[in-house]
């Protein structure tokens, strides 16, 4: 790359941040140095030291559409974060900040530790620095803030499983399958840090990284990967870290009735009648059901606020062991929705019927396994 640049310089304690740009495109470029900043501090703190001495961005004209890391080196298309105009918004998504965050992950994703080029391997450089950029991303913009990127990325990934005509094959097994491991590993590692917490989960990543880091051949993989997640996770979430990684797994979770009664003391008495099923899917997307034994959410919303965010009257982690389950909650306020599942951390073939508003029926569910609201494809296979 080659061009007469514009340079906007910044430090990161004895790092040089540089941006290279064309003039006239000074538009994100705070943003981008932010994102920087934000992130060598994250992974620095939770993953290890950062190997360099220097972090450069370089736009390049949008020939191309996308950004790359390379040792200390970014290239980056305009159109990748430059010119984009970032609206503000907790449904808006900081594109520039998002892609920085993920490009300077790779310096530890991809360059401090590479995967063997075999099945699972994008695993180790793309769905980690994903959840490393959501991390980041959940610091600056707050956990709601997340719901419409996480959202966004369950509906590619359900989309792009409709469309592989190769066949779907569990996270840790793909192949370079774009909308499992940039989509589909957005949502598990999200899932995997709500269940696990982050602490939990970044130590069991910086002892995986310790151990290959810089390392030559043989190279690491994702058996040894999902092997040390396993390892930090208690005996009762173990039935977790084999659903996201190794099966292909599918709920659909959704309120079958629910009602409320106004008492005496003006509180309020919220009934609420949830459903869940588990579908495993094999790789032409046939699924079977399969028993459910699974933690979930559930709760009472007093409605969404101006920002589109349901505000919750109770949140309380519970245990779906039957298909059906009835719970009762005594609420402060008016309970406006209720839900199970309600931030979608878990893969749903109908995100849609989570939650339902007090006073509409809520929607028959089907829950044929090979039913899906989604063409579910089989392929192009035949
Ligand atoms: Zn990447």
């Amino acid at each position: 790359m080659s061009a007469a640049y514009e340079v906007q310089k910044d430090k990161w304690n004895d790092v040089a941040i540089e941006v290279y740009y064309q003039k006239g495109h000074e538009f994100n470029i705070d943003r981008m140095i932010k994102s920087v900043k934000r992130s060598l501090d994250y992974y620095s703190k939770n993953f290890g030291p950062y190997q360099h001495r220097q972090v450069r961005i370089l736009e390049f004209p949008r020939y191309a559409s996308f950004a790359q890391s390379f040792p200390n080196t970014i290239p980056y298309s305009e159109s990748m974060g430059f010119i984009q105009k970032v609206q503000q918004g907790p449904d808006k998504i900081d594109y520039p900040f998002y892609v920085t965050a993920h490009e300077v992950a790779h310096q530890w994703w991809g360059h401090q530790v590479a995967g063997a080029d075999v099945q699972g391997s994008a695993v180790i450089s793309e769905t980690l620095s994903q959840y490393a950029a959501l991390m980041v991303m959940e610091k600056e913009y707050g956990r709601d803030g997340m719901r419409k990127f996480l959202k966004d990325e369950m509906d590619s990934y359900l989309m792009g499983r409709t469309f592989d005509g190769k066949g779907e094959l569990p996270l840790m097994l793909c192949e370079r399958q774009q909308y499992i491991h940039y989509n589909k590993g957005s949502v598990v590692m999200y899932a995997l840090k709500d269940f696990l917490g982050e602490d939990v989960l970044n130590q069991a990543l910086r002892r995986f990284l310790d151990k290959n880091k810089f390392k030559g051949p043989l190279y690491t993989h994702t058996p040894e990967l999902v092997g040390y997640i396993t390892a930090a996770t208690p005996d009762s979430l173990k039935y977790l870290v084999s659903d996201l990684f190794e099966k292909i797994t599918v709920y659909e979770n959704y309120v079958a009735a629910l009602s409320y009664k106004k008492q005496r003391d003006g509180k309020f008495k919220v009934t609420l009648t949830v459903g869940a099923a588990k579908f495993y899917a094999d790789s032409v997307g046939k699924q079977k059901r399969a028993a459910v034994n699974d933690y979930m959410d559930v709760g009472v919303f007093a409605g969404r606020d101006t920002n589109g965010i349901y505000k919750p009257l109770v949140l309380q982690r519970i245990k779906m062991d039957q298909p059906q389950k009835i719970f009762e909650f005594i609420v402060e306020g008016q309970p406006v929705s209720a839900g199970i599942d309600p931030y979608l951390k878990l893969i749903d073939r109908t995100p849609d019927n989570n939650i339902v508003s007090f006073g509409t029926l809520p929607e028959k569910v089907d829950l044929d396994p090979n039913k899906s609201q989604l063409p579910f494809s089989t392929g192009s296979k035949k």
